[in-house]
């Protein structure tokens, strides 16, 4: 393996004032706003922001997949080996909202941000290996305000499987050779859906010293014996933290955690859940800036009753709907897949077409089910919009403009749709599981409480029967319906909640505690 990953200790930089303010990189293979695909685009772009608030040096690591015009070459050039051949990478840097953004620039990653996990499983994981090879090294070539981080109080922060192999890097290339050792690693689950599986061989696309197989060596009735990086990952890292605390749970148990929960439960000493937040600049009615234009219009909990009708009329007007303020508009934002239980609604359209509704589904996914989409708006001109594509903008107007989200999904690690619906007084419809069930309270007319309606287990009848009710509070029940609103509108989603608590586990893994 490589020695030339093992940098001097020479070249720390000078301690920082304060004994809590912690040097944190957090590593992931996308960032919003210039790469997403989900929630971890989103929370990549947030988390850092808001540590920074709290008094941290913070830095994000992501690959260079377009030409980003904020980001410089900083003329810092490195060569790393993946699976025996030499490859070059150049950093690129930017200083925004009081975070150094650092992208990693090879002609791999280039012109994939439209397809960031695309190509076949050993071209995926090279470019992983680079990525996480070239992010370790970070805190000594790339210079963030002068000075580079080097060993001083720094944590790293990995996102799922792609860079689970940073916390294992570190050890190999750093801890074992006694470097590095007050750096702390923690591995985040966005989704353990996708584990970095492969064969035993992958294991030489990943440049470790041999005895390092068995960290990656697992076992399951799935799989067989097989290679899976998470696995590494989730034993090598500090911490481990989920992205709630529902779903935190259901990863310890045999159905939710897709053969690691044997991994998980034994490590439970280190794992939390810690709910995901919302970035209060980007969805947020009073400022979304694709609210300021095509008959949209920023709203408050004060302008509520005016600007949302007002959001709504503009996205009738705009997706060709009939413009009627009394006929609830039904929406679905999301990938098409499996997860998000798409098909669930589309069992259940033939019973919302019954009732006076409008369903707008905006998604990318799988073929079928976007060739689906389309087959609905067809079937259904007057009543549905089925809009195949990634569209940030469409999905701003939507969560605006529409009256009910739906989020039927079989699993949730965490949804940040259903916040940024409740932001917006738009009432979440879900399978409570996960995030989803942390997150939206049942409504209780009795004691007018609670934030969306719920339903427990991924079937169409179900989800009918929480929508009828949902449906029927809107049309007969005004005044709880602007509860349910009000309450959805006022509650703090913001990162800064999250951020103190990530804070807790950076601090804790500092200590060891
Ligand atoms: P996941 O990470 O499982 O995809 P989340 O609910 O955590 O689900 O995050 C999804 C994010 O991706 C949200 O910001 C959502 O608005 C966005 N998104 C999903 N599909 C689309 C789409 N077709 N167009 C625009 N944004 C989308």
């Amino acid at each position: 393996y490589e020695t030339d990953n093992v940098a001097s200790e020479d070249e720390k930089p000078p301690p920082l004032a304060g004994t809590n303010v912690m040097n944190i990189i957090l590593v992931s293979a996308e960032c919003a706003p210039w790469s997403k695909t989900g929630g971890l685009g989103d929370v990549a772009g947030s988390l850092p922001k808001a540590l920074a608030r709290r008094g941290h040096r913070v830095m994000i690591v992501v690959p260079h997949y377009g030409n980003y015009a904020e980001a410089q070459d900083i003329g810092v050039r490195k060569r790393y080996k993946v699976a025996g051949q030499d490859m070059e990478v150049t950093y690129f840097h930017a200083y925004i909202d009081g975070v150094d953004f650092v992208f990693i620039d090879s002609p791999i990653f280039r012109n994939l941000e439209k397809n960031i996990y695309g190509g076949n499983r050993v071209d995926i994981l090279r470019r992983m290996v680079l990525f996480c090879k070239a992010a370790v090294e970070v805190p000594w070539y790339v210079p963030c305000g002068g000075i580079c981080y080097g060993d001083g109080n720094l944590v790293f922060i990995a996102n799922d499987w792609h860079t689970a192999l940073l916390p294992v890097y570190l050890k190999a290339y750093y801890r074992d050779h006694g470097l590095m050792n007050y750096t702390r690693s923690v591995l985040v689950i966005h989704n353990i859906a996708h584990q970095g599986r492969g064969p035993l061989e992958d294991f030489n696309n990943v440049d470790l010293p041999g005895n390092y197989i068995d960290l990656f060596k697992f076992h399951d009735p799935v799989g067989g014996e097989h290679f899976n990086i998470f696995a590494a990952g989730l034993k090598t890292a500090d911490r481990i933290v989920t992205v709630s605390h529902g779903y935190a749970w259901e990863l310890k148990t045999s159905e939710g955690g897709w053969g690691l929960h044997g991994i998980i439960n034994e490590n439970d000493w280190k794992f939390r859940g810690i709910v995901n937040g919302v970035d209060t600049k980007d969805w947020n009615p009073q400022f979304d800036v694709h609210l300021k234009s095509d008959g949209y219009t920023n709203y408050t909990l004060e302008t509520l009753q005016t600007g949302k009708p007002q959001c709504k009329a503009a996205l009738q007007k705009e997706l060709g709907l009939p413009v009627r303020e009394d006929v609830p508009i039904i929406s679905f934002i999301g990938r098409l897949d499996h997860q998000k239980g798409i098909d669930l609604i589309a069992e259940a359209i033939p019973w919302m077409m019954d009732q006076d509704v409008q369903l707008v589904m905006l998604g990318t996914g799988r073929p079928d089910l976007e060739q689906m989409l389309t087959q609905f708006e067809c079937q259904h001109n007057n009543k549905i919009r089925g809009w195949v594509g990634f569209s940030v903008k469409m999905a701003h107007r939507i969560t605006a403009g529409a009256d009910i989200l739906l989020m039927p999904s079989r699993f949730e690690p965490c949804g940040l749709n259903q916040l940024y619906a409740m932001n917006y007084g738009t009432i979440p419809v879900v399978h409570a599981v996960g995030g989803l069930r942390d997150t939206v309270k049942p409504f209780n007319p009795f004691e007018e409480s609670g934030l969306g309606w719920t339903f427990d287990s991924a079937e169409a009848n179900r989800l009918i029967h929480a929508l009828g009710n949902c449906l029927w509070t809107y049309r007969e029940y005004k005044k709880s319906w602007e509860g349910l609103q009000q309450r959805g509108m006022s509650q703090d989603l913001s990162w800064d909640n999250a951020a103190q608590q990530y804070e807790e586990v950076l601090v804790a893994a500092k200590y060891q505690w």
